[in-house]
């Protein structure tokens, strides 16, 4: 089934604005992460290894990469790339602006998606890639928020709270970037009432883009030790398809959904087994809003998952 019928994907907003299939290319910057390198803490965020990112950074460089990842995919004539690992706004802005433009040299690379922290970007980063906006590029600013609740945000260990993220929203607003949240359904401790409750937040503030994950346990993660325990557990799918289509209901036609769902291949991936097959947290989602209705058919109403 496809799932651009219920929903406003990114693919389908890189078509409508290129004319064509543009593919994102993951690449790992050289760079580390303040909750990571000690200078926020040393875990991390509970759910993150960041080995699941799948690539040490700086094993290769920008091009070698981008040449690699296009290797991986039916050949586009266009790409974005897509800086994902890490916190890919941590480092001096010389030090991006080489790795950004790096990529950005490539004749066939037509913008740039940055995932980062609300506490990591800085004016001067902004500032940066709202130069590369003007130029005509594709720019999108990827904000991990996860949660509003500041009792999840400490629990998951996050190292900021929700100032951090609406500081960030209205710097870089401001700026005119394209914003999208990385949201994660199913944090422990969440209620629906509680992610609906972030949702609103999120849209509240502005923003053109979002990212549902579902709640995995990853090894190496300081949560694979507490599922272990069994003091957490991710939702099943058919929980996670119902809540998942429940915000994606609520969410305004006009905000691109750059994902639903997520995957990761065992070994790494612990649970919920669900989430290996690349393509069964979109399906489910998509059986699921071909029942109750498409991307904002919920606005104004109550919530019911
Ligand atoms: S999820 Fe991002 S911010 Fe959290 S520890 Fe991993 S790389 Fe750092």
């Amino acid at each position: 089934m496809d799932i651009s019928r219920f929903v406003h994907t990114f693919g389908r907003y890189l078509k409508d604005r290129f004319g064509e299939r543009v593919h994102k290319l993951s690449l790992a910057g050289d760079f580390t992460c303040p909750n990571r390198d000690g200078t926020l803490g040393k875990g991390g965020c509970t759910f993150c290894n960041v080995r699941s990112f799948g690539r040490a950074a700086g094993q290769l460089s920008i091009g070698e990469q981008i040449g690699q990842e296009k290797g991986k995919t039916d050949r586009a004539k266009r790409y974005l790339a897509y800086f994902q690992a890490y916190t890919s706004t941590y480092a001096e802005v010389e030090t991006l602006r080489r790795a950004y433009e790096e990529a950005l040299a490539q004749s066939d690379i037509v913008g740039l998606c940055v995932g980062t922290r609300p506490d990591c970007v800085p004016d001067a980063v902004l500032d940066l890639l709202a130069g590369y906006r003007e130029q005509g590029l594709e720019v999108w600013l990827e904000l991990g928020l996860q949660s509003a609740h500041e009792r999840t945000l400490a629990a998951i260990n996050r190292g900021h709270g929700l100032a951090a993220y609406r500081d960030a929203v209205a710097r870089s607003r401001a700026r005119g970037l394209n914003l999208c949240t990385h949201l994660i359904v199913g944090l422990p401790g969440e209620t629906p009432a509680m992610m609906h409750d972030t949702l609103a937040q999120v849209l509240d503030l502005g923003v053109e883009g979002l990212k549902l994950h579902p709640l995995m346990i990853v090894k190496g993660s300081r949560m694979a030790a507490q599922f272990r325990r069994g003091e957490i557990a991710p939702l099943p799918l058919a929980e996670y398809a119902e809540l998942a289509a429940e915000l994606i209901r609520h969410t305004p036609p006009e905000v691109v959904y750059h994902r639903v769902s997520a995957t990761a291949q065992f070994p790494t991936l612990i649970a919920p087994d669900w989430c290996a097959p690349r393509w069964s947290g979109m399906q489910a989602i998509a059986d699921r809003l071909a029942k109750v209705g498409p991307q904002g058919s919920a606005i104004g109403h109550a919530w019911v998952a």
